[in-house]
């Protein structure tokens, strides 16, 4: 485990709507102005207005049974009982970040982004050497999926605004490669389509294959 990790980037580029989608939980949440609420995703709560996210600080707070707050690190790393590093290796292998560089942002790009990290963020992050293969970056998709059907029944059943559709991308594949699934593209820190995720919409007849199971002897 020497894979380097800068946390503050890994904070700046992932908001605490994207790892509750990614959980497949985001539907279960209220949006009211700046802020979410639903119920607590990490001590299992019921109550749906225990658990408040705000999206301009991106930042989450349980009022419940946790009582307690803090960032998309802190989320992720109670939600997968692991160490905030490895949470941030895990928002970054999930959302395809490069690790210990800050991502381009293409609305909030400062003239900045490129200059060499801090030494209080380095110090913070514990710096180790990057592996030569964590340099290589993902290479740009030569193609690009047609026929994206963004008002599926499947993602307004998943809870997803047509605001989130719409940022992402996301849409059920009706040919190609992925057909039969909802997708989600995935861009490069430069903001080049590098690959799709795909799964399977519930509703889909592909879904109902059961597995076998060899009878007990
Ligand atoms: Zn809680």
């Amino acid at each position: 485990m020497s894979r380097f990790v800068d946390f503050k980037a890994v904070k700046a580029a992932v908001s605490l709507l994207q790892v509750l989608e990614h959980y497949g939980i985001a539907g279960k949440f209220k949006r009211s102005g700046d802020s979410l609420s639903g119920p607590c995703p990490l001590h299992d709560g019921q109550n749906p207005t225990q658990f408040r996210v705000s999206i301009g600080k991106n930042c989450w707070h349980c009022f419940g049974r946790c009582n307690d707050g803090g960032n998309v690190l802190e989320f992720v790393a109670r939600k997968e009982s692991v160490s905030l590093r490895e949470a941030a290796l895990m928002l970054c292998d999930w959302f395809q970040l490069p690790e210990g560089e800050k991502p381009a942002d293409k609305r909030s790009q400062e003239p900045d982004a490129k200059k060499p990290e801090s030494p209080k963020t380095a110090a913070k992050a514990k710096a180790k050497a990057p592996e030569p293969d964590d340099d290589t970056p993902n290479k740009p998709l030569g193609f690009e999926l047609q026929s994206l059907d963004a008002a599926h029944p499947y993602i307004a059943e998943r809870g997803m605004s047509a605001e989130c559709v719409a940022h992402f991308g996301i849409g059920y594949c009706q040919k190609g490669s992925m057909t039969g699934r909802i997708v989600v593209p995935i861009h490069n820190a430069d903001g080049q389509l590098v690959a799709y995720a795909g799964r399977y919409a519930k509703s889909d007849s592909h879904d109902s294959v059961v597995p076998l199971v060899a009878p007990a002897a």
